[in-house]
């Protein structure tokens, strides 16, 4: 392994080479859980959350139990994990908020803090806000995994952005980030020309 590499689920999660090992960027929807641990046969050094939406959180509780592992994620993004606060309801008539609640919820516990600059195995925390207020991605040698902050070509919907102004200063921060490869949790990986052109499509 040299770089990250993507494991098809509902969102991209990652597999990050990491000294001996490796460790997991997000982990799916709660109900391909068991999918993912068949298919991890050592177990990950520990779990980055970018976000806490459900098809990147949903299989955390999972991992953690099987593995024991440090469960990294953004202060911001705690209560939606623990259930302190409940997610945003899904844009689905009647059942919206119930869906995006369905991720078995972490004890505080498991979580370990991270924060805009520090690092992980190398990769350096960054804070991509807007798409979620605590989302943060991890940046190495011009590579970013972004989490959601980009999705395809675009932005997420704005349906979907916690705070979608914000969500499109951080496509500009992003390539002031310099970066070269960018990897997504929907679609990607882009290189720096697809999202300078998205830049200036949104004219930031
Ligand atoms: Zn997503
Ligand atoms: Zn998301």
């Amino acid at each position: 392994m040299s770089g990250p590499e993507a494991l098809g689920f509902a969102a991209n999660l990652y597999r990050v080479p990491a000294e001996e090992g490796y460790f997991l960027v997000d982990a799916g929807l709660p109900w391909e859980a068991k999918r993912l641990l068949a298919l991890l046969t050592a177990p990950p050094k520990l779990l980055f959350l970018t976000h806490h939406h459900l098809d990147h959180s949903g299989g955390a509780r999972a991992l953690w139990e099987r593995f024991g592992l440090p469960v990294l994620a953004h202060p911001e993004e705690w209560p939606y994990l623990t259930g302190e606060r409940a997610r945003p309801p899904l844009p689905i008539p009647l059942l919206g908020r119930k869906l995006a609640n369905l991720a078995p919820l972490l004890p505080k516990e498991a979580l370990w803090p991270i924060e805009e600059g520090e690092e992980v195995f190398g990769w350096r925390v960054v804070a991509l806000p807007g798409h979620t207020l605590g989302q943060v991605g991890l940046l190495k040698e011009g590579v970013l995994l972004a989490g959601d902050a980009l999705r395809g070509k675009g932005l997420p919907p704005r349906w979907i952005n916690e705070d979608h102004g914000l969500a499109r200063r951080t496509v500009r921060r992003i390539l002031d980030l310099g970066v070269r490869r960018v990897y997504l949790g929907h679609g990607g990986p882009l290189d720096r020309e697809a999202v300078e052109a998205l830049a200036r499509r949104l004219g930031v």
